[in-house]
């Protein structure tokens, strides 16, 4: 109910169309009423010799302590003697799964109507374990790493998520023929999960075949799970097959109950202050964490305004065919609200 104390949440606006879409969900969020107080940080422009990167560790701790944050998108600055800021989130907070839902938006014509789909990515380990040497001149060598703790901890969370939602069947997304140790060890984590949740039906679907199955019939799935390199390139195929990036949502699961939503896309510098984004994604990355937080009836408020909006076509962002403006789009969905 929305009669509790407020929330204190962490907003990262980030860069680019950032500031623009995160205005977006705080206009919407505040019409409909939901208790949050948003705890605001910007990514730096000096070097945090803390966290050796552009991110503080006032902003660290900041979603450490509130377990829960809705991050746009951040542009990496180009230069030496930092880290990537999204790969400094992932390590300090320890996100280990990545969580993209794709499903068709109704009133929104795309090649396939009946996507309804969970991705979750390991996120940690497996071939961005960033272990790259050159053995001699000529022949380089990555390690991919996967190990029994990290598989089990996403492989639990995956049917976990499954139980928790209502959804059927998990799938385990691998290529356990070829690389029998790494994969195996993926999949022989996943069956022992799988046997804690004798309601949920558990498959082994190998990733070349996934992706002939996936663009010829997304119906067909409903959880997947995979280790991180599949993880990176299935969830961008799915997002695709329900209308792209402005549309597609994500949500970081860290250890300790953390969880950081997030929009799939990057910072789009080429429409940045124009008023042109597109602020879907981060706003269905926000009711993403209202669930999360079990705000579920804000939640529905705010996804039904969002789906109804574009449905009705009146207004919508370029992206979508339409010529609103990020504010236009914005209102329009408030007045749905
Ligand atoms: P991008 O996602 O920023 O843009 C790709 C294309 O999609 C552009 O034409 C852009 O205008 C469009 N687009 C993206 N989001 C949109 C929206 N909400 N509404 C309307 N149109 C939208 O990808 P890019 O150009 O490869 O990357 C730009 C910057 O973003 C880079 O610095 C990159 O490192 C960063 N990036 C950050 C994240 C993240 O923070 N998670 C993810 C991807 C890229």
């Amino acid at each position: 109910s929305s009669s509790t104390t407020p929330i204190t949440a962490t907003m990262f606006p980030g860069d680019g169309i950032g500031p623009e879409i995160a205005e977006s969900v705080k206009q919407v969020f505040t019409t409909a009423g939901v208790p949050i107080n948003w705890e605001e940080h910007y990514v730096s422009t000096e070097i945090d010799p803390r966290t050796q990167s552009f991110l503080t560790w006032e902003s660290l701790e900041s979603v450490r302590r509130n377990k829960v944050g809705l991050k746009g998108p951040m542009a990496t600055p180009i230069g030496k003697g930092h880290r990537s800021l999204n790969l400094t989130l992932r390590k300090e907070l320890n996100l280990y799964a990545n969580v993209r839902p794709c499903y068709s938006l109704p009133g929104y014509k795309t090649r396939y109507d009946d996507v309804n789909l969970i991705t979750i990515r390991e996120n940690t380990e497996g071939e961005y374990s960033g272990l790259e040497h050159q053995v001699v001149r000529g022949v380089v060598e990555s390690l991919k790493i996967i190990t029994r703790q990290a598989s089990l901890r996403v492989a639990e969370y995956a049917f976990h998520y499954a139980k928790t939602h209502g959804r059927e069947r998990v799938s385990a997304i691998h290529k356990a023929n070829i690389m029998q140790k790494t994969d195996g060890l993926f999949l022989k984590c996943c069956r022992e999960v799988a046997e804690k949740y004798p309601e949920i039906t558990y498959e082994e679907v190998v990733i070349d075949n996934c992706c002939m199955m996936l663009v010829k019939n997304p119906a067909l799935f409903d959880v997947l799970v995979m280790p991180n390199l599949y993880g990176d390139i299935i969830s961008d195929l799915c997002a695709g097959l329900v209308g792209g990036l402005g549309l597609t949502p994500s949500c970081n699961i860290g250890e300790d109950g953390v969880a950081l939503a997030e929009a799939v896309h990057g910072s789009a510098p080429d429409i940045a202050g124009k008023n042109l984004a597109n602020p879907t994604a981060l706003l269905l990355s926000g009711v993403m964490m209202l669930r999360h937080l079990k705000l579920n009836e804000q939640a529905e408020q705010i996804h039904s305004a969002i789906i109804n909006t574009i449905a009705e076509g009146k207004y919508r962002t370029a992206d979508l065919g339409g010529t609103s403006t990020t504010t236009e789009f914005t209102k329009a969905i408030c007045d749905h609200l």
